[in-house]
């Protein structure tokens, strides 16, 4: 890792998936001298369904990669198909959000473009770094220390932006919550020989969660699945055990999932709530992406958030570069709350129906009758009150 002369920055990211990379490039773009830091070297796999909803091709364009995402080939999904324990099924149309398809391509491949491209316009970037600390002045957030494997570092800027992701590195260790014990576990592993259906994003609820199927890049399907904590422990914490025993109790899963093989190794990780935190956490500290809130995955809406809350911080900095940082901890905090409020709330409510299936059976079959009731529910979860009449964006694939 080349260390940079000075240590200084107008701005830290600590995060290099989408929320930290595209805020990185809108900074870079808009003059900022940006540092990010990551732990891992790129590209790594992700714990992710990796269902790229369509609205994010639209930020693609803004982020100068969409030649790049495009020549990644990803699977094209037109439809995400929501399936009961008993089989029962309801569809949601890609282009309800915009354009025609989502993307299904992999995190390796879509997070190692975006950290390409904030190289590219000048951010410096160091890979398998980790943050271990905020470096403060009094109450202020002035900079971060960074653990590499020649040891440790100060970096300093009078903006520091956690994109942690659910870790909030930062943002944990400035605000003592109380640690509870993790209720649910993913698990996620690329698949070949699947039977799911080309162009879907299948979604399956079971007992105690849910998970989705769908195609990525160069014709491989990944697996994600959220499960609760005691269905795991029960399984001997192996995630073939608990494909078989929970996630196959759907009909559908048992089908498509009968002939399958790994083809990667499986990635887990346990937390222990859904929702929001604060979007700045503490003086000279801002949050984005999951660090800020995070979303139920079943929505496939979390990169899409990550995205938005990228570029609002960045217009924010750069609207407030000269003013005190409260004016624009202030800006951004009502921005963010203005745009994520209302979705994250209906989130909240839908949440209960996919952790039992029992409610998961009675919405499919609610949504199933009226197309007007899934349309304005798909949508809800992804726009604020106000644009629930959503007008389609141009997205690459008009
Ligand atoms: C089971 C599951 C399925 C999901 N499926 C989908 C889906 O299909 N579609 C969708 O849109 N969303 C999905 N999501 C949500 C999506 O993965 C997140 O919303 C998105 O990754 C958030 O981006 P981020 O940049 O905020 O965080 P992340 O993508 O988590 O990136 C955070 C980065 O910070 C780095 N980091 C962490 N700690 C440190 C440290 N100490 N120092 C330096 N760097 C650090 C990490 O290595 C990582 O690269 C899913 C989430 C889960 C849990």
């Amino acid at each position: 890792m080349l260390k940079p002369h000075n240590n200084k920055f107008d701005v830290i990211v600590a995060g290099g998936g989408p929320a930290g990379a595209s805020a990185a490039i809108h900074l870079a773009r808009g003059g900022a001298n940006v540092l990010l830091i990551e732990q891992k070297k790129f590209p790594r796999a992700k714990l992710c369904g990796e269902f790229v909803s369509p609205e994010c091709q639209a930020h693609f364009e803004k982020l100068g990669v969409a030649n790049a995402m495009i020549a990644a080939a990803p699977a094209l999904l037109e439809e995400t198909v929501f399936y009961s324990t008993k089989g029962h099924h309801v569809a949601v149309p890609s282009k309800w959000f915009g354009g025609r398809a989502a993307f299904g391509l992999s995190r390796a491949v879509m997070d190692e473009v975006l950290l390409r491209r904030a190289q590219e316009r000048g951010v410096t970037v160091f890979e398998d770094a980790s943050i271990t600390e905020p470096i403060r002045d009094g109450e202020t957030v002035t900079g971060v220390r960074v653990k590499t494997d020649t040891g440790h570092d100060d970096y300093r800027a009078p903006i520091t932006i956690d994109a942690t992701g659910r870790a909030r590195i930062l943002s944990r260790k400035l605000i003592k919550t109380r640690n509870k014990r993790p209720s649910l576990v993913a698990f996620k592993a690329h698949f070949r020989k699947t039977k799911v259906a080309p162009g879907a994003c299948e979604i399956y609820f079971y007992p105690g969660g849910y998970g989705g199927l769908s195609t990525i890049e160069a014709g491989t399907s990944n697996l994600c699945f959220i499960v609760a904590a005691e269905h795991v422990k029960r399984c001997h914490s192996d995630p073939n055990i608990v494909l078989r025993e929970v996630v196959m109790r759907n009909r559908r899963a048992a089908e498509t999932l009968e002939t399958a093989e790994t083809c990667s190794e499986w990635l887990s990780a346990s937390w222990e709530r859904f929702g929001r935190q604060r979007p700045s956490p503490a003086p000279g500290l801002l949050a984005i992406g999951d660090s800020a809130a995070f979303i139920d995955p079943f929505t496939g809406s979390g990169m899409l958030m990550a995205f938005e809350s990228g570029e609002l911080v960045a217009q924010a900095i750069l609207r407030h570069n000269r003013d005190v940082f409260s004016d624009l901890a202030d800006d951004y905090t009502a921005s963010y709350r203005r745009m994520f409020d209302s979705r994250l709330r209906i989130c909240g409510l839908l949440r209960r129906a996919a952790f039992s299936p029992h409610l998961a059976e009675i919405g499919i079959a609610i949504c199933g009758a009226s197309e007007r009731l899934r349309g304005r529910l798909a949508r809800a979860t992804r726009s604020n009150a106000k644009s629930h009449n959503f007008l389609p964006q141009k997205t690459l694939l008009e």
